[in-house]
C-alpha cells in the first residue's frame, strides 16, 4: 500500500450525488415531532407556515435512504469542496503515539464551519419555492455567517437574530453577515412579542439560543413570503450533513483504512449526525463495529446529564416538541462559555442512538478543552474553532490511551471550522481568566422540572 498522503482529497467523479438519510436504517426511529397545543404528530400542513415545503418533506421522512443532491447544490458545493480529510502526522509525532489520527477538515470556506452544507442546502429550497426570504437564529455566528452567504448566492433576503451575548462579543461576525447582505438583530429583541415578554420576564439576559429561535420563528410566520430555517438539531440538517461523513468514508476506502473510533463535538448534532451517517448504517446493519463518540461541553451537558423526554425547541414554547436529550428548554448556559454548543436539546436521531446504546457522549471542561486547541494548532498549523476542539480534546485522550497500551488504533476526528472570530476566549484562555462552569443538579432539576407533560 502505497503512503498515505497528508491530505486525502477526492476527485469530482468520487463525490457522494445523494446525502443519506441514517433514520431510514434506524430500528428504533426517531421520536416524532408534536404540535405543542395539542401533542399531536406535527403533519406537513402544521409545519408549512414555519418551514419549505421541499425541507418539511424532508424533515418527515423516515424511509427514503438516498436523497440526491440537485444540480445547483452540487454546484456550489463543488467551490469549497470536497473537504480535505487530514492524516495528522505532526500531532501523532508531538504525541508519540502509536494511534494514527484523522480528521475531516470543514473549516476551509469562508464561513469558516460545516454550516454552509446545510444553509445552502436550505436557501436552495427556499428559492425554489419562490420566497422572498428567511429567518433564523444564530449562537456563536457561524450558522448566521454560513445563511448569509447561501443567501447573497441565491438572491434572497436573510433576517438572523442574534444571540445577545455573542452580537456583543463577536462583532467581527456581525460584520460578515452584514457584508453578505443579511439583517442582523441582537436577540432577545423589543421587535417581537416573544422577544419583549422574554425581556419582561428575564430582564437584562443574555439571550440563548432557544430565546433567538422563538423570535425568528415569530417574524417568519408573521411576515408574508418568509419562511423560518434552522443551522442544526433538525433531521434535514442531519440529512444535508451527511456529505461531511459521505465523504470521509469515500477517503478512507480509497486507502482501505478502517476506523476504530469516530469522534465528534456536539452541540445540536448536525456535524456528528452527518460525519457518522454511513458509518452507523453500516453498524446498525452489523456489517462493521465503530466506537462513536459524541463531545460536549460540560457546561451544557444535555447527553450526559440530560433528560430523554419531550421538551420544548425553543424557550418561547411556540415550537413543536421534540424527543431528545435535554437540559429542558429554559436552560441557559453560563455566559462565560466559550463555544457554540450552548443548546439545550439535542437532535432526536442522536437521542435515539445514544439512548439505543449506539453512540456514547464524554462531557468535557472548557480549559481542558483549550489546552487542547492550542496543542493541535501548535503542531498542525490549522487554528481550530473551540466546538470543533472538543472532538480534538478527545482525540488526543485516545491516542495517549493507545501509547500506554501500545495499541495502534484509527481515529477519525470531525475538525468542524476554525476560531479566528474566538479570539476572545483564546484571550481568556491565554490570560488565566477562563473559568469551567458546571451546572449544580439543583439546576439542572429545576430546568427539567418544567419538561412538558406529554402522555
Ligand atoms: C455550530 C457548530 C458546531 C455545533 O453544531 P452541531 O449542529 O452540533 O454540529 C460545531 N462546530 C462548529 C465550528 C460550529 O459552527
Amino acid at each position: 500500500m502505497e503512503q498515505i498522503p497528508y491530505k486525502i482529497y477526492l476527485q469530482e467523479n468520487e463525490m457522494p450525488r445523494a446525502w443519506y438519510n441514517l433514520r431510514a436504517d434506524m430500528k428504533n426511529k426517531p421520536a416524532p415531532l408534536l404540535h405543542p397545543g395539542t401533542h399531536q404528530p406535527m403533519t406537513a400542513a402544521d409545519l408549512a407556515p414555519v418551514f419549505c415545503d421541499e425541507l418539511i418533506a424532508q424533515e418527515l421522512d423516515d424511509q427514503t435512504a438516498y436523497f440526491p443532491i440537485p444540480q445547483e447544490i452540487n454546484d456550489f458545493y463543488k467551490m469549497y469542496r470536497p473537504s480535505p480529510l487530514v492524516r495528522a502526522y505532526c500531532l501523532e509525532k508531538a504525541l508519540d503515539t502509536p494511534a494514527k489520527i484523522y480528521y475531516k477538515f470543514e473549516g476551509n470556506n469562508t464561513s469558516g464551519s460545516h454550516k454552509l452544507n446545510s444553509a445552502i442546502a436550505q436557501a436552495y429550497y427556499a428559492k425554489k419555492q419562490g420566497l422572498k426570504g428567511v429567518t433564523t437564529e444564530t449562537g456563536a455566528g457561524q450558522w448566521g455567517t454560513a445563511l448569509s452567504m447561501a443567501c447573497s448566492y441565491f438572491g434572497l433576503d436573510c433576517k438572523v437574530y442574534m444571540v445577545k451575548v455573542s452580537y456583543e462579543q463577536k462583532p467581527f461576525r456581525r460584520e460578515v453577515m452584514r457584508t453578505y447582505g443579511a439583517d442582523v438583530t441582537p436577540s432577545p429583541s423589543t421587535k417581537t412579542e416573544v422577544g419583549r415578554r422574554i425581556l419582561a420576564e428575564h430582564p437584562g439576559t443574555t439571550g440563548s439560543l432557544g430565546c433567538a429561535i422563538s423570535e425568528a420563528v415569530e417574524v417568519a410566520t408573521g411576515t408574508p413570503g418568509y419562511r423560518y430555517v434552522l443551522g442544526s438539531v433538525l433531521n434535514q440538517v442531519l440529512l444535508h450533513q451527511s456529505i461531511i461523513g459521505l465523504e470521509t468514508e469515500a477517503a478512507l476506502k480509497k486507502y482501505g483504512i478502517t476506523p476504530d473510533v469516530i469522534i465528534g463535538c456536539a452541540g445540536g448534532g448536525s456535524n456528528l449526525g452527518g460525519l457518522i451517517a454511513p458509518f452507523m448504517r453500516d453498524k446498525i446493519k452489523g456489517k462493521a463495529d465503530y466506537r462513536i463518540v459524541a463531545v460536549e461541553p460540560a457546561s451544557c451537558p444535555s447527553f450526559t446529564r440530560g433528560k430523554y423526554a419531550y421538551d420544548f425547541c425553543d424557550t418561547g414554547k411556540v415550537c413543536p416538541l421534540a424527543k431528545m436529550y435535554t437540559l429542558g428548554s429554559g436552560f441557559i448556559p453560563a455566559p462565560n462559555h466559550a463555544g457554540g454548543l450552548r443548546y439545550h436539546g439535542m437532535s432526536s436521531t442522536l437521542s435515539q442512538l445514544y439512548d439505543d446504546g449506539l453512540l456514547e457522549a464524554i462531557s468535557v471542561p472548557q480549559t481542558e478543552v483549550f489546552q487542547a486547541a492550542e496543542r493541535f494548532a501548535r503542531v498542525e498549523g490549522i487554528l481550530p474553532a473551540p466546538e470543533s476542539s472538543h472532538a480534538i480534546k478527545v482525540a488526543i485522550d485516545e491516542a495517549l490511551r493507545c501509547k500506554e497500551t501500545g495499541e495502534a488504533k484509527t481515529i477519525v476526528f470531525g475538525l468542524t471550522g476554525t476560531g479566528y472570530f474566538d479570539m476572545v476566549a483564546y484571550e481568556k484562555f491565554h490570560d488565566g481568566k477562563m473559568s469551567d462552569y458546571i451546572p449544580t443538579d439543583e439546576e439542572l432539576e429545576r430546568s427539567l422540572k418544567n419538561l412538558p407533560v406529554v402522555d
